[in-house]
């Protein structure tokens, strides 16, 4: 993605404009030239499985693993062992000694391990029908085109891409090539997070009126060059699209409206090179057309916490932690307070799978398709509107910027 094709969303005066207009220009070139798939080595505390999980069905879906990093190699791949109808059938990686450690285990062909350089020839590879996404997400929107110029389905990673443009561009690709899109939100599979979106439509809190997110954690001593995810071609702005993403998912989907305005902040400390390009911390304050409001915050530099707190008339729905990879814990306040625990979290994995699985062979509807990417990436360019411009920012109930 090139720098002029970021910053045209549309015409006129642009989040991504005004957001980027707060970074120094000479910071900009640098990071504009590192959006590039390059392999990397091992993550640090990965366990290869000593048997490479079964195939279980005879309609299961081949999926091709792009970016064999942390999440791919520590969460996602060993979960294809719970999976019913979805397995590895492909990887593919820009360092060799990783593809054939991790294609041993997995029990992948030598023929199905593709570098980014080969990756076009899985065109021609009937083993593979659905292409996972895994990279940094500034690499989402290109990766994703080139899956589907291949003709194969896509889940990818969670941010969808960098802006709404992006969105936009990878949604059309995915028409034109008929194909499926799904986007790795993983908390419309976890058994709490559904419970809360049933509560809160059963009106479990009476309506409300104040909701509030933090996702947060305390980054180590790092920089640009060494951490995509304080890249700002890699990563956009930092924590907004890494963690508070969660947040701004669950806001939606437990207020189940589109706010009507937002304002926001966000903070980059002068001389900490770890923000040199991403911002510490991103807040923001919606208001919805009910009346209620949420407040949202999500921070690389301060303590970890990942909470959700839902507050109406009668009483409260708290999460905390609420959308973690395990550990969920859920209790409804007001009158006796009630702990809910509907089921294990860690099913959030396999069942994402298995649902593209579900679309591909049943053609059921996309629980988290791409449409629901470029409405959270059109909310997230708001907030940066917001904060740079200083001000309120009105909102289209499809998220884009009223001018
Ligand atoms: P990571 O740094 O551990 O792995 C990224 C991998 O991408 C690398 O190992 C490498 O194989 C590959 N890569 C290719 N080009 C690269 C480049 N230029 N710089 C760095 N890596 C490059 O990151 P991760 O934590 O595995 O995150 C990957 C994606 O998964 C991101 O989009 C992230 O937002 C998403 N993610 C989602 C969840 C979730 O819970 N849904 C959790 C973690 C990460």
């Amino acid at each position: 993605m090139t720098r002029r094709g970021f910053l045209k969303v549309g015409g006129g005066v642009t989040a991504a404009s005004l957001t980027l207009a707060a970074i120094p220009a000479d910071t900009l070139m640098r990071a504009s030239g590192a959006a590039r798939a390059v392999g990397q080595r091992m993550p640090n505390g990965v366990e290869l499985p000593a048997t490479p999980p079964r195939r279980k069905r005879p309609d299961s879906v081949g999926f091709a693993i792009v970016g064999l990093g942390d999440y791919a190699l520590r969460q996602m791949m060993p979960r294809f062992a719970q999976t019913e109808r979805a397995h590895v059938a492909a990887i593919v990686s820009g360092n060799p000694d990783k593809l054939s450690r991790v294609g041993d285990a997995y029990g992948v062909p030598p023929d199905a391990r593709y570098s980014y350089e080969t990756f076009a020839n899985i065109a021609s590879d009937d083993r593979v029908e659905a292409v996972y996404i895994v990279l940094p997400s500034g690499l989402h929107a290109d990766w994703t085109a080139r899956a589907f110029a291949a003709g194969k389905h896509v889940l990818c990673e969670k941010p969808m891409a960098l802006s709404s443009a992006e969105c936009e561009h990878m949604i059309a690709a995915g028409r034109r090539a008929d194909r499926k899109l799904m986007i790795g939100y993983r908390s419309h599979f976890e058994p709490h997070n559904l419970e809360a979106m049933a509560l809160m439509a059963g009106s479990a809190v009476g309506p409300l009126r104040l909701l509030r997110t933090e996702q947060s954690y305390r980054m180590g001593p790092t920089s640009p060059s060494e951490n995509w995810r304080v890249n700002r071609a890699l990563a956009g702005g930092g924590p907004l699209e890494d963690l508070g993403i969660y947040g701004l998912q669950a806001a939606l989907y437990l207020a189940r409206e589109m706010p009507e305005s937002l304002s926001a902040t966000t903070f980059r400390p002068a001389g900490d090179p770890r923000f040199a390009e991403a911002f510490a911390h991103v807040a923001s304050q919606w208001r919805f057309p009910s009346g209620a409001v949420a407040q949202l915050a999500t921070s690389y530099d301060s303590s970890g916490t990942n909470f959700v707190h839902a507050r109406g008339t009668t009483g409260a729905l708290i999460m905390d932690p609420a959308t973690d990879y395990s550990g969920q814990r859920m209790w409804l306040e007001g009158g006796e307070r009630r702990e809910i625990s509907p089921g294990d979290p860690e099913v959030q994995f396999a069942r994402q799978l298995d649902h593209l699985a579900d679309a591909i062979r049943d053609g059921i509807r996309i629980r988290t398709p791409g449409e629901m990417g470029l409405r959270d990436l059109r909310l997230i360019e708001a907030i940066y509107a917001s904060a740079a411009a200083g001000g309120t920012v009105r909102l289209n109930p499809d998220g884009t910027m009223r001018h």
